[in-house]
């Protein structure tokens, strides 16, 4: 591998300069994306930013409404570990415990997971449903994003070059249940087939669905969300399944791999609704 100039800010302010300064100047927190790319010659920066020494990309803040400022260079153990996020936002906590082996959680951070933005990225589909905001900072000062502006495409951002994540902002949740489910060829260490996200409220009224890996950019699944009004009991659970099949399949398309995919994503589904509502035992 070429040698490359690593620099490493502690100020906000000392990064976007850095970044600014010259052409080619890619940012980095854990490594674990972009370094895999670099080896693979697909990436080939000019120098790395190592941004998470950065005191506004680390720890988690708990804002005056119950909401959670979560630093972006803050690694899927901590995510997984801490108290906070745990209390408000568990399908956040187990989203990032899903992801890879404990030698990655320890490095890899959840701002490289979303602004990689992989389609499989195991944090994406609970950010959806906790309806979370991204918070970036770069030349043109701070910047805010709902996450139907944040991710454009497959692996595109709307982070643009010269600019830092620096915090996901995750509103309070009062009163709903949560549950993530991952589906991959293997139990650990292994990047996700299929992740569903769901928060239900029932006497809110409300559910939000999310699923990761078979739809090009994370997004709700509002069919399926529907289908839960009806009595959020297990038929309902059910029929949301049903809902979110028929969802992905008029996105994706009839693809030879569906024909394994739709039945799994109609259970998946149907089980996260009923871990969330504590309906029965799943496993
Ligand atoms: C063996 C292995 C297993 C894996 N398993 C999983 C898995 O199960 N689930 C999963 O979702 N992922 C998995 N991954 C992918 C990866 O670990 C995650 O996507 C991780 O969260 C990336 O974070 P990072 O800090 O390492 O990102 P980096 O590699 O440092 O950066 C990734 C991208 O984000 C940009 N970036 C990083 N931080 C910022 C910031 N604050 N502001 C602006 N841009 C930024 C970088 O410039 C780069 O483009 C795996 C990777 C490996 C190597």
């Amino acid at each position: 591998m070429a040698k490359r100039e690593y620099l490493k800010p502690t100020t906000l302010h000392e990064a976007v300069e850095i970044l600014a300064a010259a052409p080619g100047r890619r940012i980095v927190a854990g490594g674990t994306d972009l370094m895999v790319y670099i080896r693979e010659g697909k990436e080939a920066p000019a120098a790395l930013v190592d941004v998470t020494a950065i005191p506004e990309l680390n720890g988690v803040q708990k804002l005056g409404d119950g909401a959670l400022a979560v630093g972006a260079a803050m690694t899927h153990s901590m995510i997984g570990s801490d108290p906070d996020i745990r209390a408000v936002a568990p399908v956040l906590s187990d989203a990032s415990s899903s992801v890879g082996a404990v030698q990655i959680r320890n490095l890899a951070t959840i701002g490289g997971n979303v602004v990689n933005g992989a389609v499989a990225a195991d944090t994406l589909s609970a950010l959806a449903v906790l309806d979370a905001a991204f918070l970036t900072f770069g030349p043109e000062g701070e910047k805010r994003y709902t996450i139907e502006e944040f991710f454009l495409a497959p692996g595109k951002t709307a982070v643009g070059v010269g600019e830092v994540l620096t915090k996901i902002l995750i509103p309070a949740q009062p009163g709903a249940s949560h549950a993530f489910i991952k589906v991959a060829r293997r139990r650990a260490a292994a990047i996700s087939r299929l992740a569903v996200s769901v928060i239900a409220n029932p006497d809110g009224g409300y559910a939000r669905i999310a699923v990761g890996a078979v739809l090009p950019k994370p997004g709700r699944i509002t069919p399926a969300e529907e289908a839960l009004k009806e009595g959020f009991d297990l038929a309902a659970a059910k029929a949301a399944g049903e809902a979110a099949k028929a969802h992905v399949l008029s996105i994706s398309g009839e693809r030879p791999s569906m024909v394994y995919k739709l039945p799994v994503v109609s259970s998946a589904v149907e089980k996260a609704v009923i871990k969330a509502l504590s309906l029965r035992e799943v496993k």
